[in-house]
């Protein structure tokens, strides 16, 4: 029995992919991480972040946690604030899915949408939340903290001590790669430091969507970006504290065009609706499965659940305005007389 709805973030289950499996002759599997309660890899970071910030002392009984999020780390913070009785405050850019920002105000979440832009503008959903959270701080008889999700490395630690160690055990120590996106890069650098502590020989690859940064930082040292994706909670442009002291072992840009067709196949092959950075991750992982050669096992992130992209990335009129590759099943509806 668990204790509370926090007991119930983590060890969650790893999934063969099977299509990915068979066409590489390796194991890719992808560890579920929308089974956590608010159905996201973030649940981790939320929980890791509030658990440091009462082991210093920062957060009082009903006290305010401020974060700018691109939904799934504020849908985290919030399930455990309430679990624990304090408030958040999300910050967020109007560009994220209605389905995040709905389920963000469903969960007690005081949510404001800013526009979205660039980090480099003072008026950045993040740098907002950080005057925010200053502000507050003053303001609110219980205090205010800033999450900081970004370059708080309580983030990274959750993954280290939880994420790498949970895929350890589950592979019974036969993991040989590792591959993921990245938004704050707690999830790749935590669980690559995680496993290399087992495994110093693990590869460990970044699978970057376009319109990022960090593909081009890790293969020719510049901070450079081109093109666009429609991915959520992913594409970064700068090395924050979260990714300090690490370098992946490979590096690997995947426009949507290979992503999506991943992401429709699984749900209508193998029964699994995910998000779009999932697909990222998995072509990723299929890459790395090419590079490594048969025989061995790699594992990625299943970060979110697809409905939480329901008016996006499965709206055949979204996916042609953005000229993305629309499968034949999504746009016919059942000939069936009843
Ligand atoms: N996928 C989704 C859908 C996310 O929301 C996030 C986090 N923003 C990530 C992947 C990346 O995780 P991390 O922040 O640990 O790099």
């Amino acid at each position: 029995m668990h204790r509370s709805v926090i007991d119930a973030i983590g060890n969650t289950p790893l999934i063969r992919l099977r299509r990915a499996s068979e066409e590489t002759g390796c194991e890719i599997l992808g560890k579920a991480e929308f089974m956590n309660p608010g159905q996201s890899v973030k649940d981790r970071a939320g929980l890791f972040i509030i658990r440091d910030a009462e082991e210093k002392g920062l957060l009082r009984p009903g006290g305010v946690i401020v974060e700018g999020t691109a939904g799934n780390t504020g849908i985290g913070l919030t399930v455990v604030a309430k679990a624990l009785g304090y408030r958040t405050v999300i910050v967020i850019p109007d560009t994220q899915s209605q389905e995040k920002k709905d389920a963000l105000r469903v969960l007690g979440a005081e949510l404001i949408e800013v526009p979205a832009v660039p980090y480099k503008n003072p008026n950045n959903y993040v740098k907002i939340s950080g005057r925010l959270a200053e502000k507050l701080a003053k303001s609110e008889p219980n205090g205010a903290i800033w999450a900081n999700q970004f370059d708080n490395i309580a983030n990274r630690d959750g993954h280290i001590r939880t994420t790498a160690e949970e895929i350890w055990a589950q592979t019974d120590g036969k993991v040989d790669g590792f591959v993921s996106a990245v938004g704050t890069g707690g999830t790749l650098a935590g669980v690559a430091i995680g496993l290399k502590s087992r495994k110093s020989n693990v590869k460990i690859a970044l699978a970057d969507p376009l319109g990022a940064a960090l593909y081009s930082f890790y293969t020719s040292g510049e901070l450079k970006a081109e093109g666009s994706s429609i991915t959520e909670g992913i594409g970064q442009g700068r090395i924050t504290a979260n990714l300090e002291g690490f370098t992946p072992d490979f590096s690997y840009q995947i426009p949507d065009a290979e992503a999506l067709p991943i992401i429709f196949d699984l749900i209508q092959e193998e029964g699994l609706c995910l998000g779009g950075s999932t697909g990222i991750n998995i072509a990723g992982a299929i890459r790395l499965a090419r590079d490594l050669g048969p025989g061995h096992t790699i594992v990625t992130i299943l970060c979110d659940y697809g409905t939480r992209y329901q008016s996006k990335m499965f709206d055949p009129e979204f996916l042609r305005e953005k000229g993305l590759p629309v499968p034949g099943w999504m746009d016919t509806t059942p000939q069936i007389e009843v």
